[in-house]
């Protein structure tokens, strides 16, 4: 049981995990903080917090949980902000899509990891944000990953992963990097791709035409394009190492397409497009 959470970015993926705790039974009383005061005040309106503070550090007094759910790129001030208010045994943790920034901005913040700091990134989210798009079942049978730092403590990892499996969720640990190669492969670069394409098409003389004909697949693949801006802008300039090997290998692997059909090489098509279909069918069962 969680006596007090202070969440602090009440958002998608902040109101969500209030949603879910005081949904199942298992949280005392929920403090949300941000900067924005009317959109707090929406959110205790929603029954999605029970009261809110805009300064960081008076709504995280008594907390014996805080998790910070803001955009990576703010992550830093909001640990400055806390750092000399958190109770020495306080679990901190963190939804951010990012790990390694996240870790290097809680390590300068507070000078040494606090044994309580448990980073983590729920793998489910929807293209929305903003509290009016939280919702409760966001987490179920969803997975969470937690990256336990050198000096996070077996309580503080124990008592995350409770959290959210009294959300649904399916908690893996796994270390910083790891995560941050994997997110950049399957989340990051998905996204950049699908900015880019809607980006093209979007600047192109005929766009009118372009998105009018636009179908089905052209709507699956570029729904994530309709995400947040400012939020994704974050993710990748505070993932710029793995984001960039993976970026460089998909650039490569474009080009070797582009080749392919410039010399009207169609069986080298039909292999790249056969082990994609194959490999898709086996690992995405949608
Ligand atoms: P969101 O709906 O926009 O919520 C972000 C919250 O942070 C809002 O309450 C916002 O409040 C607040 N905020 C923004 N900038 C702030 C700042 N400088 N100081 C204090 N509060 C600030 O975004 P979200 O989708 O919940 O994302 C939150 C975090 O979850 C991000 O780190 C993201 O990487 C991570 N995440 C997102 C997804 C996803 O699919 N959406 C999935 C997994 C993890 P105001 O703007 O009203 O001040």
């Amino acid at each position: 049981m969680i006596k007090q959470l202070t969440i602090i970015g009440v958002g998608l993926i902040g109101g969500s995990l209030a949603r879910a705790l005081k949904r199942a039974g298992v949280v005392g009383e929920v403090v949300g903080a941000g900067r924005d005061g009317a959109q707090l005040q929406k959110a205790q309106a929603l029954g999605v917090i029970d009261r809110f503070d805009t300064d960081l550090a008076a709504a995280v007094r008594g907390a014996d949980m805080v998790v910070v759910a803001v955009p990576v790129g703010a992550m830093g001030a909001v640990f400055r902000a806390i750092a000399p208010v958190l109770a020495p045994d306080a679990v901190l943790t963190d939804v951010g899509s990012t790990k390694g920034s996240v870790v290097e901005a809680a390590r300068a913040a507070f000078g040494a990891l606090p044994k309580g700091f448990v980073p983590g990134h729920p793998i489910a989210g929807t293209e929305k944000s903003g509290v009016e798009a939280s919702f409760a079942d966001l987490y179920v049978k969803r997975r969470v990953i937690l990256t336990p730092t050198e000096v996070s403590s077996p309580d503080a990892v124990a008592r995350v992963r409770a959290m959210w499996e009294q959300c649904g969720a399916r908690v893996t640990e796994t270390s910083v990097a790891h995560h941050d190669e994997v997110l950049a492969a399957t989340s990051h670069l998905p996204h950049l791709l699908a900015f880019t394409l809607v980006d093209t098409l979007a600047t192109l003389d005929d766009k009118q035409e372009i998105f009018e004909y636009a179908a089905g697949g052209f709507r699956d693949f570029t729904r994530i394009a309709s995400s947040d801006p400012l939020m994704w802008h974050d993710i990748c300039i505070h993932n710029e190492p793995a984001l960039l090997k993976i970026l460089d290998r998909f650039e490569a692997d474009l080009g070797r397409l582009r080749q392919a059909i410039a010399d009207n090489d169609g069986e080298y098509l039909l292999k790249v497009f056969t082990r994609a279909k194959n490999a898709r069918d086996r690992f995405c069962n949608d």
